[in-house]
């Protein structure tokens, strides 16, 4: 596990009255030197939201920060911007370091699992489309008959051609068959058209706030409670 050392040299040189900024990084440093990185978030997030002046060196803290929280991808992106920022000169290069490396096993268990998304929040299935991307609605162009009237006879069936004599001759209309009608183009016969889920916008799935442990979990809670009553009869 990453450890932070030499927080307390860092407090000592923060000076005070340097403004919001410095205020609420030494808060922040304070947070995490009690462990709280809960507080120590908010501190930073307060800076950052508020686009005070950063000093070059919370990108690092703010990193380990989210590391403890297991926001491992927005954890990389800070210490990557830390280490663009102050390069080999960096006082906490080492450190930063060790924890580039701590950051790699977390992120590759990431990427590998298949229920969370890129930032490692679990994903959810969609509670509009239950997961299937799209939605079933009645098809409007057959108004749920799954037949529509064909458009080349009119619905007559018949076709009507002048011959050499100027006579009017009847063909069975071929794309009817002769019926007047046929199968609906847009519902196949159906009877429902489909459109893309516009709550999760044909992704099937909606990201959560929770934290993923990479590990399968019973898609709906009421599964969940319904093994909890099985088991507890
Ligand atoms: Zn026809
Ligand atoms: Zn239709
Ligand atoms: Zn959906
Ligand atoms: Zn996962």
């Amino acid at each position: 596990m990453f450890t932070l050392s030499n927080l307390n040299g860092v407090l000592a040189q923060t000076q005070p009255n340097l403004g919001g900024a410095s205020r609420l990084f030494s808060y922040a440093l304070e947070e995490m030197e009690k462990g709280d990185y809960e507080k120590a978030n908010t501190y930073f997030r307060q800076i950052i939201e508020n686009n005070l002046p950063i000093s070059p060196e919370m990108p690092y803290y703010f990193a380990v920060t989210l590391y403890e929280l297991e926001q491992y991808d927005n954890s990389m992106n800070f210490l990557n911007r830390y280490l663009q920022i102050n390069g080999r000169n960096a006082e906490k290069y080492e450190e930063a370091k060790v924890l580039e490396e701590n950051l790699k096993e977390p992120l590759e268990a990431i990427k590998a699992c298949e229920f969370c998304n890129r930032q490692g929040y679990r994903v959810v299935a969609c509670t509009t489309c239950e997961g299937e991307k799209e939605l079933a609605q009645s098809c409007s162009l057959c108004k749920q008959r799954g037949v529509v009237g064909c458009n080349k006879c009119f619905g007559n069936g018949l076709l009507t051609k002048r011959n050499v004599f100027n006579l009017i001759e009847y063909h069975e209309c071929d794309q009817c068959n002769g019926e007047g009608k046929h199968t609906c183009p847009r519902c196949d016969g159906d009877l429902n058209e489909f459109s893309t889920c516009r709550t999760c916008e044909g992704a099937g799935t909606l990201n959560s706030e929770e934290i993923c442990d990479h590990k399968e979990k019973p898609r709906h809670m009421s599964q969940l409670f319904q093994r909890i009553q099985e088991n507890h009869p």
